[in-house]
């Protein structure tokens, strides 16, 4: 039998990311392309090419589907035939800030999209600009290079519209979103990892495409984070360890508290919940070197705690799970022992983890029975014997923790 093959992409953060997965959920090897110039949405679609034309020719003539995820909040204007109009604003752009006044006029009160970075701020600062005038379309990073390949406007998913407005609960765009005059760019949403059409017979014949290898709609990157450690069951959690600490439970439960900076992503017939502290990597990257942390970690005894309850933080100020913009970084007692004091910020960060899942419990969330780790510290596994501790449930390492590779599952499917 001739194999079949899924393709996913991400374009994350830093550069892009993409692998295949063929019907009996191998992986075949990543291709990655870090680009330092990759503002502008010509630099997305050459990535695109790029890859594309990397994958083995057997591969491609035998791609079934192809999804991609962008980063979530990164949009643009297009025109009728999908040129773009302006650059990118990226994700953690934050020029909204100056429209949030106006969107308090109609946006509910402590609606998630009531935020300087998210995608209504920006189309809303758009709206004042001239150049509003001949777009047709708002796209999100995600919904462009879907269309690249599938040739279709005004298409995108609920992952990527959950801070546009969407209202993921009622699967509609609510009242007071639709009936504002910039209503008529919003895109169509659709389920993510839904089919949206066969690869144009342009892109096919370029690259030697299987012609009816299908398209279908993306998700945000750090969904497709999720999505890589293959999670489903509600009650286990993936907590990411990069330069800050980010949590996520799936939940039965849709749980929503603006105070703490947590919403719920619809997922299936479940919610994927979740909070994001300032504390994590960049304060242990602040006082080791990557050498350092691993020698220093290695004379780590986890069943000798030093417990000194710091809350590692480079600057004051946390929003989940303590919500106060003056918080102190808590760093005292100092032991002049590096591997002490090591350990006390490895502790200090699984107390706020702990915390952290606690707070999801306590609104609602579904009680939490393990935690799989991606990120920059799930290599530490001392750190993970001490989070094992503090947590109280097993706590393993994502098998596969990089997006590209929940994207290729979002696009084979079940
Ligand atoms: P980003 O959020 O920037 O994408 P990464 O997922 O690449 O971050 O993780 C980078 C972080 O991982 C750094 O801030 C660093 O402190 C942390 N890190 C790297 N190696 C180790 C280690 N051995 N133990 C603990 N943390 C580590």
């Amino acid at each position: 039998m001739v194999d079949s093959f899924y393709l996913g992409f991400d374009f994350g953060t830093s550069g892009v990311r993409a692998v295949t997965v063929d019907q009996n959920h191998r992986f075949g090897d990543m291709i990655k392309i870090e680009s330092s110039n990759y503002d502008h949405c010509s630099h997305w679609s050459e990535v695109l090419w790029q890859i594309l034309s990397q994958l083995p020719l057997n591969i491609r003539q035998n791609l079934r589907a192809i999804a991609l995820s962008g980063t979530s909040s990164t949009v643009l204007l297009c025109d009728e035939m999908g040129k773009p109009l302006t650059n990118p604003l990226w994700y953690h752009d934050s020029r909204g800030k100056d429209t949030l006044k106006y969107l308090r006029e109609f946006v509910p009160q402590n609606h998630l999209t009531l935020s300087a970075t998210s995608s209504l701020a920006k189309l809303y600062w758009w709206y004042g600009q001239s150049i509003f005038n001949q777009a047709r379309y708002f796209l999100h990073q995600a919904d462009y290079l879907g269309f690249l390949l599938h040739g279709k406007l005004g298409i995108s998913d609920y992952h990527n519209a959950l801070k546009l407005g969407y209202d993921v609960e009622n699967l509609i765009y609510p009242p007071w979103l639709k009936n504002q005059p910039f209503s008529h760019l919003l895109p169509m949403v659709k389920q993510p990892g839904e089919t949206v059409a066969t690869i144009t017979e342009d892109i096919s014949k370029k690259f030697n495409i299987n012609p009816r290898c299908v398209i279908k709609t993306g998700t945000t990157d750090s969904i497709a984070a999720f999505l890589a450690s293959g999670v489903t069951t509600p009650g286990e959690g993936v907590t990411s360890l990069g330069s800050t600490l980010v949590l996520k439970l799936l939940s039965e439960t849709k749980i929503d508290d603006s105070r703490y900076g947590i919403y719920s992503h619809r997922f299936g017939n479940l919610w994927l919940t979740g909070g994001a502290s300032n504390t994590g990597g960049a304060v242990l990257k602040h006082f080791f070197s990557s050498q350092q942390l691993e020698e220093l970690s290695a004379d780590i005894n986890p069943n000798s705690l030093v417990n000194y309850h710091y809350y590692p933080l480079i600057n004051k100020g946390d929003r989940f799970p303590i919500n106060n913009p003056e918080l102190p970084p808590k760093l005292t007692p100092k032991p002049n022992n590096p591997t002490l004091f090591l350990q006390g910020i490895l502790e200090g960060i699984a107390e706020i983890e702990q915390k952290g899942y606690q707070l999801l419990q306590e609104l609602g969330a579904n009680h939490l029975t393990k935690v799989y780790t991606a990120g920059g510290g799930s290599v530490n596994e001392k750190w993970q014997e001490i989070r094992a501790l503090k947590l109280n449930v097993p706590v393993t390492k994502s098998p596969y923790s990089e997006a590209c590779y929940g994207v290729a599952i979002l696009a084979k499917g079940n």
